[in-house]
């Protein structure tokens, strides 16, 4: 079969949050960009379904709050645990100096299509579903474009500057050679549905008894469940059969007891390896990768999403001008962007770490749990405690702007 080629100004390999958002940015600001998907559509459960205040903060600059709100959305504004049966309030959101004072929780293929469906509105973006960045192309020690595999064969795409968006466990940043530091985490996640009841309390998010922590994501007609395992334990765990499992669903959440029993057989459960870690450096001549490419975020707080779209939106900022100027952009243009968000991924890979390691592993292990802890306790006890955690979570360390153009906006009338 013939490979075909094309051209484009920024090929981004990764369809995710950040992946999209960088080329829905940098296609309003005028610029040719492709982004590469490699499933067929957006659809897949695993993917985290939190939309956070800052992330609204930027559709609100964007000028599309309103038309997203229109979607439909669950919202939460105050965040709860029941630990050892005891209900403790440990986030209020409420305070936030944000338009939306919640976090909003769409399905994460509602989010990605509305993003997709606002880039196709500008004529330079240009999203390949199922198209697999397979290979990158070099001349004289610079990137200058990608080997992808599409439904109709081969493509070569020359580009300015390739983007490695593919996630965390990035295609981009093996073929580039980048090094990467592994930080560690203590559990992997089991991922299922189960179904909601009318009656169900919506109040907690976090459910955790003695060697179990459950988290209940709330899809409107069903939960979205995420059951802690320990690392690397899936084959054990399915060596003591399903009914293990729903024991400790039903003893952990007991609201579920009356249908732990739909998960009868474990096709309906899917495994999720956590990583935690990080690249010293992101960037080659001609290639930079951000999001969970360059620095894989624990599902801990659940703010791997938000931290994706920051990245986004600062390389956007900082590579829009070169890139408007038809210039590749340079070594230090793309340290720039390294500069800007490493500051919050290390706060954050520390926040996530020091929960992983204090509080998680030892959960999972066995340590038993006969009351919340001191700073849950604390948190419940003085509700202003609880916008420090509302503030990490919805908006977390160093948020971003829009400060990319519109191009229609410059279009005479
Ligand atoms: C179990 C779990 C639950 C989580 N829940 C939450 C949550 O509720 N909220 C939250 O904020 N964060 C959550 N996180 C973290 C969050 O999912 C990530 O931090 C976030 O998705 C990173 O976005 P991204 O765009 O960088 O990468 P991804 O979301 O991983 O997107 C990468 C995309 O690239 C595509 N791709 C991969 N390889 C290629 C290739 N070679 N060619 C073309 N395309 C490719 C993939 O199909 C994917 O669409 C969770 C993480 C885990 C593990």
């Amino acid at each position: 079969m013939r490979t075909a080629e094309l051209s484009t100004g920024v090929c981004i390999v990764g369809g995710g949050p950040c992946g999209v958002m960088l080329g829905v940015l940098l296609a309003r600001a005028g610029i040719d960009v492709t982004v590469l998907e490699k499933y067929p559509d957006f659809l897949r459960d695993f993917r985290g379904d939190t939309v956070h205040p800052s992330t609204l903060e930027l559709l609100y600059e964007l000028g599309w709050l309103t038309d997203f709100l229109a979607l439909p959305h669950d919202e939460f504004r105050t965040a709860g645990a029941s630990i050892a049966g005891e209900s403790v309030e440990v986030a209020d959101l409420t305070h936030l100096p944000t338009h939306c004072k919640f976090v909003a929780l769409m399905p994460q293929w509602d989010f990605l299509n509305f993003l997709a469906e606002r880039g196709r509105r500008y004529p330079t973006f240009h999203l390949l579903m199922k198209t697999q960045g397979a290979g990158l192309i070099e001349s004289d020690g610079r990137v200058t474009g990608v080997r992808a595999e599409g439904p109709n064969g081969s493509i070569e795409i020359a580009t300015k500057l390739v983007v490695g968006a593919d996630g965390r466990h990035s295609t981009v940043r093996d073929l580039a050679g980048f090094a990467v530091e592994d930080l560690g985490a203590p559990m992997d996640l089991l991922w299922m549905r189960i179904a909601k009841h009318p009656q169900d309390s919506t109040q907690q998010l976090g459910w955790v008894r003695t060697g179990h922590m459950v988290i209940l994501l709330n899809r409107g007609t069903y939960w979205q469940c995420a059951y802690l395992i320990a690392k690397g334990s899936f084959d054990q765990v399915r060596a003591q059969g399903i009914s293990e499992l729903q024991g400790g669903l039903a003893e952990t959440v007991p609201m579920l007891r009356d249908r732990v029993a739909e998960l009868d057989d474990w096709s309906k459960v899917s495994m999720l390896d956590v990583r935690v870690d990080r690249m010293p450096r992101w960037h080659r001549p001609g290639l930079i990768c951000i999001g969970d490419a360059a620095h894989a975020m624990s599902p801990i707080g659940g703010i791997g999403i938000n931290l994706a779209i920051q990245d986004a939106v600062a390389a956007a900022n900082f590579l829009a001008a070169p890139l408007l100027a038809g210039e590749p952009p340079t070594e230090s243009d793309l340290q720039r962007v390294q500069d800007r968000r490493m500051f919050p991924t290390k706060v954050t890979q520390a926040f996530q770490t020091f929960v992983q390691d204090r509080a998680i592993g030892p959960l999972i292990k066995g340590a038993p749990v006969t009351r919340p802890p001191l700073v849950a306790r604390l948190f419940d006890e003085f509700p202003a405690l609880r916008r420090l955690p509302a503030r990490m979570i919805g908006i977390g360390v160093r948020p971003e702007h829009i400060q990319t153009p519109d191009s229609r906006e410059s279009i005479a009338p």
